[in-house]
């Protein structure tokens, strides 16, 4: 696999990239760029692994520790980056946060110096600015403070368990000495990274230096995730406070009267969904639309996959169906309709197969279900859909697909149908009746999945989900299936789409304890929130 020409990451560079705090969504545009780019990305553990996906094709290294996991030294990580880069790759180190706040890209930098390999920074956004900003916790604010300090705490006993104990390396101890506490003392605002452990060694020092015990104080885990917590108290009592509620690494904790803003100015975890785990069963590709949904909410959502997606079985009738479309083009076809995003990937994965481009599509009109085919359309094959009906099996979509044709036609003309091989649409039957020729073909076929992902397995017997949600009946036979036993569900609330699917779950031991009003996915968010949301 060639990378695409990266100006700015040639072949032999390095490039210190800051992943952000948390939502994969505060990389950089820059930083985002790069990945993409990338032959090699080497990972810490609070680089969110969903960033990964930008550089599909490069190799991903994990260079952070977790539990029982060997883990790289520093000197080890400077020497695979020299490694890569020597042998001629764009090697991406994507750290968390901002590489050079406390993240030892210093160190790394000087290492590629003294290698004589190039290297570029691609700042980040640091988890002491972010996790404030998510909070309501504004840093700076004209009536409060005037300057904010960001300080590295020191970790006591860094415990193996802690996951981000490698993306920040121990903290020199001798160096945490040196921290001038009576000068933090008459600081308005303090931002401990790290260093949980030891808040409470923290807060007596500056109260001992004499900050007032009852200054404002906040700790924020896992800032800017939907698992953000945030612990509100005094520098007095943070530490204690922060051990009833049971919060502990990743955090950072902040000292100064701007935390009082957070009352006023909470925004984010405070959202209908917030705190809540919610399981999506998914079949084909509704799941990722109902996730956003449910994730803008505040939600954290762990998807259960039902289905997997195959090659067709006879490959044939997809190639032979593409190359009659190349061959005879619009004049002997009105309309393509893809039905899904994984059928126009597919369909593209098929046309690179056989050497053939978007062209063959030329004059043709092209129709996509929904927004996200519509979106797939746009990405894979550079075509904006002609017709984007909502939904495949309505009548207003046969209407609509008979008008576009007479227009086009006035013998109606034909209709090339690239779809999943279940679900065959009642549309087929009624664009027919109506006389219409179509050629119905399958591009790839669905099996159902052999196992839950063990993340989710283990989410369910802790009891740590709150609801599932189900859009059709197949979902819920398939989960009952992979789950063995429904029991397994606990008491978390089931939620279905609509009076069918509530039927078949019924059939299989599940009991309903919402349904949405219609069957929309936002009518199964609302059902969602009616459930288990705290407005
Ligand atoms: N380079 C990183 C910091 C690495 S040190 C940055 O710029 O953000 C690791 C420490 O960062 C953690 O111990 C914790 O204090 C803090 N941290 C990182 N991500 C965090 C998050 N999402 N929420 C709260 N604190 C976080």
């Amino acid at each position: 696999m060639t990378t695409p020409f990266h100006p700015e990451l040639p072949a032999g560079t390095v490039a210190l990239i800051g992943a952000g705090p948390g939502d994969p969504g505060l990389l950089t545009v820059k930083g985002q760029s790069m990945l993409c780019a990338a032959d090699v990305v080497i990972y810490d553990a609070l680089a969110n692994p969903a960033l990964l996906e930008h550089a599909p094709d490069a190799r991903h290294i994990f260079a952070g520790k977790r539990a029982a996991h060997h883990s790289m030294t520093q000197d080890e990580i400077n020497a695979l980056l020299i490694k890569e880069a020597k042998a001629g790759h764009r090697v991406v180190r994507l750290k968390g946060g901002d590489p050079f706040v406390f993240g030892r890209g210093g160190e790394e930098a000087e290492a590629m110096v003294a290698a004589g390999v190039r290297f570029v920074v691609v700042p980040g956004i640091t988890a002491a600015i972010a996790a404030a900003a998510y909070a309501g916790i504004p840093v700076t604010h004209r009536d409060l403070n005037t300057s904010l300090t960001l300080v590295a705490g020191h970790e006591k006993e860094p415990s193996k368990q802690q996951p981000e104990a490698a993306a920040r390396g121990e903290l020199d101890a001798a160096l945490a000495d040196a921290t001038d506490w009576s000068a933090l003392a008459k600081l308005p605002l303090l931002c401990f990274y790290m260093g949980i452990k030891s808040l409470s060694d923290i807060a007596e020092k500056l109260i001992a230096n004499g900050m007032n015990p009852d200054t404002p104080a906040a700790s924020v885990q896992w800032g800017t995730t939907p698992r953000q917590k945030v612990v509100v108290a005094t520098l007095a009592t943070i530490a204690a406070e922060n051990e009833n509620q049971g919060l502990g690494s990743p955090a950072i904790t902040y000292v100064g009267e701007v935390v009082r803003l957070r009352e006023k100015l909470r925004w984010f975890d405070n959202r209908p969904l917030t705190g809540k785990t919610i399981v999506v069963t998914r079949t084909r590709d509704q799941a990722s639309e109902l996730s956003a949904k449910l994730t803008s909410l505040g939600a954290l959502v762990m998807e259960a996959p039902t289905i997997r997606i195959e090659p067709p079985a006879d490959p044939r009738i997809v190639r032979d169906a593409l190359l009659r479309v190349r061959n005879e083009g619009a004049c002997n076809l009105n309309f393509i309709v893809f039905t899904s995003a994984n059928g126009v990937a597919k369909t593209r994965e098929a046309m690179e197969s056989l050497g053939l481009d978007s062209r063959i599509f030329a004059d043709i009109q092209v129709a996509a279900v929904g927004p996200a085919t519509a979106d797939a359309c746009r990405r894979h094959l550079m075509i904006r859909p002609d017709l984007v009906p909502e939904d495949f099996n309505s009548e207003a979509t046969v209407s609509l697909l008979c008008t576009a044709l007479s227009e086009c036609d006035p013998r109606m003309g034909r209709v090339l149908l690239l779809r999943a091989d279940i679900g065959r649409a009642s549309v087929v039957d009624q664009l027919r009746a109506e006389g219409v020729e179509v050629e119905d073909v399958a591009v790839y076929e669905t099996k159902p999945v052999e196992s839950l992902p063990d993340g989710l397995l283990a989410a369910l017997d802790t009891g740590t989900v709150d609801a599932v949600t189900f859009t059709s009946g197949s979902t819920a036979r398939n989960l009952a299936a992979l789950l063995g036993d429904v029991a397994r569900l606990g008491n978390a609330k089931l939620v279905s789409i609509g009076p069918q699917t509530s039927a078949a779950m019924r059939e299989v031991g599940l009991r309903v304890h919402a349904e949405a009003r219609e069957a929309t996915l936002d009518a199964l968010t609302a059902a969602v929130v009616e459930a288990v949301g705290c407005t």
